[in-house]
């Protein structure tokens, strides 16, 4: 595996192999880029095929949270980890582990929740480590929550701007955002279709929300409007767009497309795509006004989500390139600007 090109590709600054033989303890601790800041991003346990499939989604999700922190105008860098699930590993001790690595790091990177990972894993965290953001006295428990709620501030611009009121909404995943994002959802009058490749979570979805469930791999034809991934990422690509036959594409997951030029693909089709790591900065917004700027109230900087989504729609048009193309760009100028006075984040 050629490490060390693979991170030069992405332009990380610093990787580090997570490993420990009496828990069990595999995987990659990423940090992107710390122009803007302390690295902020989650930590997932996931069942990966092989190492490189993990290390690749290390690199991808911890580059995708310094765009996020950078279009949101959050004084934070991009960090993610991504820790391999195996029948070896011991759950408690492995994130203790893993926990004493971040507290190392002494503020450099900050984690918090991502697929995989319950309240309870946080806690276990949080028993060794400060950088973490978990449900605990006086720390929000809602980072899940603040996901959804900016998700929907940036559908509800997406669907103003075709002109709709009421929608139906597929939601791939009934996970923790994906269930948060379908009960505001419900709020809102929706009509919601969920899959979820575990059973008992679309059960829930269909008891608590009265959605209609369809098997996961019919998520993608189903008749809707807005198509909103919740689970993983690389879902939108050359094989699932033909399949499509929703209007809007906007959700919780991260990297959600296979390839920048699916999102031109797209636009092709008329299809508006709402960029992940623009509509679903919710949670890091709220960590971030939480740990770095002491603010306890996020829901002002949430709703920017709908006015940055409208404003990407506008230049999309306006240059006629894909919504994708305008929030990378954007998420770059940032970066650029700040890099020429800025060194890596080195706590003090
Ligand atoms: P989670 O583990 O709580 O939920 C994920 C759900 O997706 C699970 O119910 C799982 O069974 C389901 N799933 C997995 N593969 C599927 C498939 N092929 N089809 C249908 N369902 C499938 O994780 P989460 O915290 O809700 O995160 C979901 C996504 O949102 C991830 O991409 C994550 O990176 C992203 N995200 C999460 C947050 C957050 O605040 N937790 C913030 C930003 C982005």
């Amino acid at each position: 595996m050629d490490i060390l090109t693979r991170l030069n590709y992405a332009d990380h600054e610093q990787v580090i192999v997570l490993q420990n033989r009496a828990s069990g303890l595999r995987g990659f601790l990423a940090i992107h880029d710390t122009t803007l800041g302390p690295a902020l991003g989650g930590v997932r346990l996931w069942r990966y095929e092989n190492e490189a499939q993990a290390l690749d989604d290390a690199l991808r999700l911890s580059r995708g949270m310094t765009y996020k922190s950078s279009l949101a105008g959050l004084p934070c860098g991009g960090g993610k980890t991504v820790l391999l699930d195996h029948d070896g590993l011991h759950r408690e001790q492995a994130l203790e582990a893993f926990g004493r690595i971040v507290e190392s790091l002494r503020g450099r990177y900050f984690t918090g929740r991502d697929v995989g990972i319950g309240d309870a894993d946080l806690a276990v965290i949080g028993r060794v480590t400060r950088y973490v953001a978990r449900e605990a006295a006086g720390e929000p428990a809602d980072i899940c929550e603040s996901t959804a709620i900016g998700v929907w501030h940036g559908m509800r611009a997406c669907l103003e701007t075709l002109g709709l009121r009421k929608a139906r909404v597929a939601v791939q995943g009934a996970g923790g955002v994906g269930m948060d994002l379908a009960r505001i959802l419900k709020r809102e009058g929706m009509e919601l279709v969920v899959a979820d490749i575990d059973e008992s979570r679309a059960a829930e979805a269909s008891r608590e929300l009265g959605a209609r469930i369809v098997p996961p791999d019919e998520i993608y034809s189903v008749d809707c409007d807005v198509f909103a991934p919740c689970a993983l990422g690389g879902v939108v690509s050359s094989v699932t767009i033909p399949k499509l036959r929703a209007r809007i594409v906007c959700g919780c997951a991260n990297n959600v497309l296979a390839t920048p030029e699916d999102g031109d693909e797209l636009a092709r089709r008329g299809i508006l795509y709402a960029p992940d790591y623009l509509v679903n900065a919710g949670g890091l917004i709220r960590g971030a006004e939480f740990y770095l700027r002491k603010n306890s109230d996020a829901g002002p900087a949430l709703a920017q989500i709908y006015e940055r989504m409208k404003q990407v729609v506008a230049v999309a048009r306006e240059k006629n390139v894909s919504t994708g193309r305008v929030a990378d760009e954007m998420a770059e100028a940032r970066l650029k600007k700040e890099k020429k006075y800025a060194d890596l984040y080195w706590p003090e």
